[in-house]
């Protein structure tokens, strides 16, 4: 197969190929899937959006200014309020559920190796997966984690049957809009809903090679990191950027629609909150806008109303 490549590529690859299989042969399958979880967490969505988070805080007006809902988006909500204490919690429980989440991993990984002694939902081998099974699997894992996205979120987190659902609304949804670091910011319970079961199910699902595991938990960071930076124009172009302004519509309406990633989903069940596209990017900023503006009007609407029924509640 290397002669395929050119040579650097091939010595690159066999550099590569050579620190994997050192790491596997020297330590256990759990710690390599730990670790390998832990530190793409780590390089693709802690180190990002803790950079923007700085920036966000450090340069409030340059950061409003780019921001596609403007000062609402900033952590402290306003140019020229100071960071308090409750931007550092929301952002040190974001670090918490990561934290949480890669220890669930370890839990299930633990219980199927050394409790049910059956094979590990990720296969940690020497042998490196081939380039066009690795494609497959991203693939139907995206399409899965998509699947699993909307129905847990719009069917239990939205759910006022459930009391998770209050769960969300209190922590999530307290957001005014998104900013880094918020992606992962929610009750722990909800967040093991909607943020890990969605891309460790679909990995255990299809059993995804650790190095496939990783390149999927990158990819979706990546795209956690953008879709909750509020930044109008993102580095990653116009796809990336309609995931964005859809989690902002997620989060302004308190949840009235948007409750899938990529949008489709969401096409289908009825629960679009729209963001039009259009042939230039200021009719398009124009229409944001004015989508972001009936959103909020919506929300207080929303959220006036069962105030007032609680209020009454409280009074009998
Ligand atoms: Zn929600």
């Amino acid at each position: 197969m290397l002669y395929l490549f050119p040579f650097t590529t091939s010595l690159n690859f066999l550099f590569f190929w050579l620190t994997w299989t050192t790491l596997v042969l020297s330590h256990s399958p759990l710690r390599v899937e730990l670790f390998g979880t832990a530190a793409t967490r780590l390089l693709f969505y802690l180190f990002p959006s803790t950079l923007f988070f700085v920036f966000d805080v450090l340069f409030p007006s340059a950061s409003a200014s780019i921001k596609a809902q403007g000062q609402i988006a900033l952590p402290t909500g306003h140019k020229r309020r100071k960071l308090g204490g409750t931007e550092i919690w929301i952002a040190a429980w974001s670090i918490l559920n990561i934290i949480l989440s890669i220890s669930a991993q370890a839990i299930v990984e633990y219980t199927l190796t050394k409790i049910l002694r059956v094979k590990s939902a990720i296969k940690v081998s020497v042998r490196l997966p081939y380039p066009w099974a690795l494609l497959v699997d991203l693939v139907r894992g995206f399409i899965l984690r998509e699947v699993l996205t909307y129905v847990l979120h719009r069917f239990i987190l939205h759910n006022p049957r459930f009391h998770l659902a209050h769960a969300h609304q209190v922590w999530y949804h307290s957001l005014r809009a998104p900013w880094p670091l918020t992606c992962h910011y929610d009750h722990p319970i909800a967040h093991f809903i909607w943020k890990f079961i969605p891309v460790y199910l679909p990995a255990a699902i299809f059993r995804f090679h650790m190095i496939t595991y990783m390149v999927f938990v990158a990819v979706v960071s990546l795209e956690e990191v953008i879709s909750h930076c509020g930044y109008a124009s993102v580095p990653a172009g116009f796809l990336l950027g309609r995931v964005a302004r859809r989690a902002d519509l997620h989060v302004i309406s308190g949840g009235e629609g948007n409750y899938s990633i990529w949008g489709m989903l969401d096409w289908l069940g009825g629960s679009t909150i729209e963001v039009r596209t259009e042939d230039t990017p200021e009719e398009s900023e124009v229409e944001v806008e004015e989508a972001i503006r009936r959103a909020v009007e919506e929300s207080k609407r929303r959220v006036t109303q069962p105030r007032n029924r609680t209020r009454r509640r409280k009074d009998l």
